[in-house]
């Protein structure tokens, strides 16, 4: 046998496997949780209707988090107009709002791991002109405490990373930060509170940063405490500038 025809062979083989893999355990649609649907002999990511129904972040956005503009807002955000962030830049995909609410949920209580591959090509399509052009270093996720992450199996923000790593070729780094205080809910608290949540709560491990800019990622974004938190540790031991990319952005409190 020569090499092309081993390699048909292998190709072969391979595409069978996914196409039993595929028939016995169908691809979730990340939205309904449904086998995701065939249109003209394709699997799509998604259903059309759940697509619909997804609030994709649009142009008019705030330029310092990212959050979707309202008509009273220019430039900035009502909450970036009160408060100082300490990270450069932020964006996102999707407003928090049905739909996306209930695929986190499941991503991240439900051990639906396998959305992280969708939320970061997600992320690399409507974010990646922004990636190249804050140009990071690496790539890290907002970390979990180790307790929360022996109970959910996996940090969610970490599987994102992986993907959005092997999308952009961009370095990985998971273990960079920690998170060194157990913290309490954040949508439990009010901004004050949420602030004193996250004091010391995160570590540099090793307390050094050997790189300048770095991209954080995280599920969600709401006030831009827990990136605010993360960004002030990453500077003070060394980063200069620090992004974040959330999949979902919501409304801060007030
Ligand atoms: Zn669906
Ligand atoms: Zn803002």
């Amino acid at each position: 046998m020569n090499e092309t025809e081993d390699g048909v062979i292998r190709g072969n083989i391979k595409s069978f496997r996914e196409a039993v893999i595929n028939a016995v355990y169908p691809p979730a649609c990340p939205v309904c949780g449904k086998p995701a649907p065939y249109v003209s002999g394709v699997r799509l990511d998604i259903c059309e209707e759940c697509r619909n129904r997804l609030v994709y972040i649009n142009e008019d956005r705030c330029l310092k988090c990212g959050k979707q503009l309202s008509e009273t807002e220019s430039e900035y955000c009502y909450d970036c107009h009160r408060a100082e962030h300490v990270f450069e830049q932020g964006a996102a995909v999707f407003a928090y709002s049905e739909g996306i609410k209930q695929s986190v949920y499941r991503y991240k209580y439900k051990g639906c791991r396998e959305y992280a591959a969708w939320y970061s090509r997600q992320i690399k399509e409507r974010c990646g002109l922004l990636i190249d052009e804050w140009a990071p270093q690496v790539i890290i996720p907002v970390p979990l405490h180790a307790d929360r992450l022996r109970i959910r199996g996996y940090n969610q923000a970490e599987l994102m990373v992986e993907e959005l790593g092997k999308l952009t070729g961009i370095r990985t780094d998971s273990n960079l930060l920690a998170r060194a205080k157990k913290t309490k809910p954040m949508k439990l608290l009010d901004e004050q509170e949420r602030i004193k949540n996250l004091e010391k709560a995160f570590i540099v491990r090793g307390n050094v940063v050997k790189y300048k800019k770095v991209l954080l990622v995280d599920d969600i974004y709401t006030t831009g405490a827990t990136a605010d938190a993360c960004a002030g540790v990453l500077k003070e031991c060394g980063a200069e500038s620090v992004f974040c990319l959330s999949l979902c952005i919501g409304r801060g409190i007030g």
